[in-house]
C-alpha cells in the first residue's frame, strides 16, 4: 500500500528519535531536571549575540523583496560572499557560481547526490556514519556501501577503501570533525585519501567524488584545524551547514560548494540548482540567506562546549569508559562495558540517563552520548554515571 522502502527504513532507522521519546516521556515522570537526555544532536546554546542582532535587525529594516523568491541557487551577493570566504580557505579561487544556498546540510547532501548519482552507482560512508547517510545516498538510486573505520582512534582505513572502490564507485562521504566519534581527521590521512581516489578513478577511468560534510567544521578543540577539502581533493564537494557553527537547526541553512578543478563543473553546478528546485527545497529560506552573509565570521562561543567535552569526557575515563577523545563536534562516542549495548542502554535508563545505542550509527558495541545539553544537566549526572558504571562492572 505504502512505498515498501520506506515502511521498512521506518522500522530501522528510528533508534535516535525513539530514545528522544523515551526521553520525553521520563521528563513527565520524573521532571526535567532528572531526566539526562543525550540524545540529540540540538544544540542548546542561543545563537550568537550578534547573529540575534542582525536578525532583528534585517526584520526591522526588512527591505522589499526579503521574502520574495530568487534564483534557486540563492542570492548572488550571498554566493560570492560564501565563495571569497571559501577561497581564501581553500587556496583556489570559487565564484559564486560554484555555490549553491541550501537548507541545512541535510538538503546539501540531497542536492549533491541527486547531481550525481546514477540508478546503481555506489557511494562509500566510512562506519561509524551519520545515520541519514544511507536513506540520502538510497533516495538518489544509489547503494550505501559501509567501509569500516579503524577501531583504535576510528580513524577512515585506506587499505580498507581502496579495495572498496570497483568501476561503480561515484563517491564517498567524509564527515570531519565526525558524528558520532568527535574525532577529526589530520591532514596527511586526507592527503592519502585523495591519493586512493585519484589512483582507483585513474584504473577505472571514472571520476570519484569526495562529498565532504561539514556541519562541525567550525566546532573544534585544543587548536584542531579541520584542512580544506578544496586544498587536497580534486573533485571535492562541500555540504556545509549553519545549523550547529551558528546554533540554527530550526532554520534549516546551508550550502553546497562545487570545487573549479571538477571537470565540467558548470553542468555539475547547473545540476544541483536543478536538483535543489525538483526537490522541492526551491531555494533556501531568504531571509536566513540574507543573515548568513552579515554572519558568516561569526559562531557561538567553542569553549562552552569545551568545558563540556572536559567534564563528561574526563568523568567517563575516570570511571572506566573507554572512549577516544573527540577533537571538534559534540558528541562522545564510548565503548559499551556490556557486550549487549542494548542491555546497556536499558540500565542506563534505570538512571535517567537517555544514550543512543551505536547498531544505528554502524558500531553496536558503543553508544553515542550528544553534549550539547546544558553545563548543569552534564554535572547533576555525574554522579548518575557513576552509579551506571558501578551497575555494569567498571
Ligand atoms: N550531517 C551530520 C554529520 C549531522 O550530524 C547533521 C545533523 O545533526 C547533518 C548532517 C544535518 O544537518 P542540518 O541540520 O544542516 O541538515
Amino acid at each position: 500500500m505504502f512505498s515498501q522502502k520506506v515502511v521498512d527504513n521506518l522500522r530501522n532507522s528510528s533508534a535516535i528519535r525513539a530514545m528522544f521519546e523515551e526521553g520525553a516521556r521520563l521528563k513527565r515522570e520524573f521532571g526535567e531536571a532528572n531526566v539526562f537526555d543525550f540524545s540529540l544532536g540540538n544544540p542548546d546554546p542561543e545563537p550568537p549575540e550578534r547573529t540575534l542582532a542582525a536578525l532583528r535587525e534585517l526584520v526591522e529594516k526588512s527591505p522589499r523583496g526579503l521574502h520574495g523568491y530568487m534564483n534557486n541557487a540563492g542570492y548572488a551577493d550571498v554566493r560570492e560572499k560564501i565563495a571569497a570566504q571559501l577561497s581564501r580557505m581553500g587556496g583556489t579561487p570559487l565564484t559564486e557560481d560554484n555555490v549553491v544556498m541550501t537548507c541545512g546540510a541535510g538538503g546539501a547532501l540531497n542536492v549533491i547526490l541527486k547531481a550525481l548519482l546514477n540508478p546503481g552507482e555506489e557511494v562509500i560512508i566510512f562506519s561509524p556514519f551519520f545515520v541519514e547517510y544511507k536513506f540520502y545516498t538510497e533516495n538518489h538510486g544509489g547503494v550505501p556501501v559501509i567501509v569500516p573505520s579503524r577501531e583504535s582512534g576510528f580513524l577512515p582505513d585506506l587499505d580498507a577503501l581502496e579495495a572498496r572502490i570497483n568501476a561503480k564507485t561515484k563517491a564517498v562521504i567524509l564527515n570531519t570533525p565526525n558524528n558520532p566519534t568527535g574525532v577529526a581527521y589530520p591532514r596527511e590521512l586526507l592527503a592519502g585519501m585523495e591519493s586512493v581516489l585519484q589512483k582507483k578513478g585513474g584504473q577505472y577511468n571514472t571520476v570519484i567524488y569526495l562529498i565532504s560534510d561539514e556541519p562541525y567544521r567550525d566546532i573544534v578543540y585544543d587548536g584542531v584545524r579541520v584542512p580544506c577539502v578544496l586544498e587536497i581533493f580534486q573533485n571535492a564537494l562541500i555540504g556545509y551547514s549553519f545549523s550547529k557553527s551558528l546554533s540554527l537547526p530550526g532554520e534549516r541553512i546551508g550550502y553546497v560548494a562545487a570545487s573549479g578543478r571538477i571537470e565540467d563543473c558548470r553542468t555539475l553546478c547547473d545540476a544541483l540548482v536543478f536538483a535543489n528546485r525538483t526537490l522541492g527545497f526551491v531555494n533556501a529560506p531568504s531571509l536566513f540567506q540574507r543573515l548568513i552573509a552579515e554572519s558568516l565570521d561569526d559562531k557561538v562561543d567553542i569553549n562552552i562546549y569545551q568545558e563540556r567535552r572536559d567534564l563528561l569526557y574526563g568523568h567517563l575515563t575516570g570511571l572506566g569508559f573507554s572512549c577516544v577523545k573527540p577533537g571538534g563536534a559534540f558528541y562522545l562516542f564510548p565503548k559499551s562495558p556490556l557486550p549487549d549495548t542494548a542491555a546497556f542502554k536499558q540500565m542506563a535508563l534505570k538512571h535517567k540517563i537517555i544514550l543512543v545505542p551505536g547498531n544505528g550509527f554502524g558500531c553496536p558495541e558503543y553508544f553515542r552520548l550528544a553534549y550539547c545539553v546544558s553545563t548543569e544537566t552534564i554535572r547533576n549526572s555525574l554522579p548518575a554515571f557513576t552509579a551506571l558504571a558501578k551497575e555494569a562492572g567498571l
